[in-house]
């Protein structure tokens, strides 16, 4: 089979190797699409995390169970959450597949993953339907978060971001107002739209010193500031305001599979809308990671359709 194979920094190769043999708790998927990461773009740049999960947003038709696997069979389609998944056909333990719902599309399916680390990333920082809350990104991350924030009831949503293509797009999708941190200063500007206040909470998206100062610097006193943004540098952090203002900060890298389903099922989030083109296997690296790693970010959400 074809699969684009991680050789080092920069350097990814489709290949011709062997099928994948399912273990005995294990389902082999044909893969229909794998959407690239903000995690596997960075691996992509800076080298494999010893954890690596590169190419883990998968979703398929499971061709061959292993003998103990139970609850699944040959002709299930599924969302596997498994790394290896930017090829051909994927061995993925039972633990890590759900059953895509008969009427679910294929594209929203390739998302669910990433709205499921939006819905960990909420639920683990408590948020309310009553606080307002700044959003520092509007990549795939931040637009998730949006969108979960809009399906437990937030009405008051900032969200920060220097391309002008992720910006419309988070506008698009509810935000209420989207700024840009090259045109002005947002701690300032959230200021002046809270009253002085500061916003109850401030999720960090992208990764990068200035979004997290911005978000540390625009929470009210005891708020919240929850990171998702997967950071390669280490960051100089005001740690005086950090203990005077009491703020709180969480990290999270996990995901809620069932929470980000229920959304999708109840209260109509349609995570499909960040996809922004489809590829086919043999432009991974070159349609797929090059563009992403351009510095005008015109795409947001790509998949790689093996
Ligand atoms: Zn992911």
């Amino acid at each position: 089979m074809k699969a684009v194979i991680f050789h080092g920094i920069r350097d990814l190769r489709l290949e011709e190797v062997a099928e994948p043999k399912p273990g005995p708790r294990e389902a082999k998927i044909r893969v229909k699409y794998c959407g690239i990461c903000g995690s596997d773009l960075h691996e992509y740049q800076h080298g494999l995390f010893p954890q690596s999960s590169f190419g883990h947003e998968a979703c398929g038709e499971i061709v061959e169970v292993g003998h103990e696997v139970k609850g699944f069979e040959a002709g299930d389609r599924v969302i596997a959450v498994q790394k290896g998944a930017y090829a051909e056909y994927l061995a993925c333990p039972q633990e890590r597949m759900i059953k895509k719902p008969g009427k679910m599309s294929w594209e929203r399916a390739a998302v669910v993953e990433p709205l499921s680390g939006a819905a960990y990333a909420i639920e683990k920082g408590g948020v309310q339907p009553s606080d307002t809350v700044l959003v520092a990104g509007a990549g795939p991350v931040g637009l998730m978060i949006l969108l979960g924030l809009k399906a437990i009831g937030v009405e008051k949503i900032f969200m920060t971001d220097i391309s002008e293509r992720r910006r419309k797009k988070a506008e698009e999708l509810g935000a209420s107002l989207v700024l840009n941190p090259l045109a002005e200063k947002i701690p300032v500007r959230i200021k002046e739209l809270s009253a002085g206040r500061g916003v109850d909470v401030a999720v960090e998206a992208v990764g990068i010193e200035a979004s997290l100062k911005d978000c540390l610097a625009s929470v009210r006193y005891q708020g919240k500031v929850i990171v998702q943004g997967i950071f390669t540098d280490r960051v100089p952090v005001h740690m005086l305001g950090f203990v005077t203002r009491e703020t709180t900060m969480i990290g999270t890298n996990s995901a809620n599979l069932p929470l980000a389903m229920s959304w999708i099922e109840s209260k109509g989030i349609q995570p499909e809308l960040i996809i922004t083109r489809i590829i086919p296997l043999e432009q991974t690296s070159a349609e797929g990671f090059e563009v992403l790693t351009k510095k005008e970010k015109e795409e947001i959400k790509i998949l790689v359709a093996p």
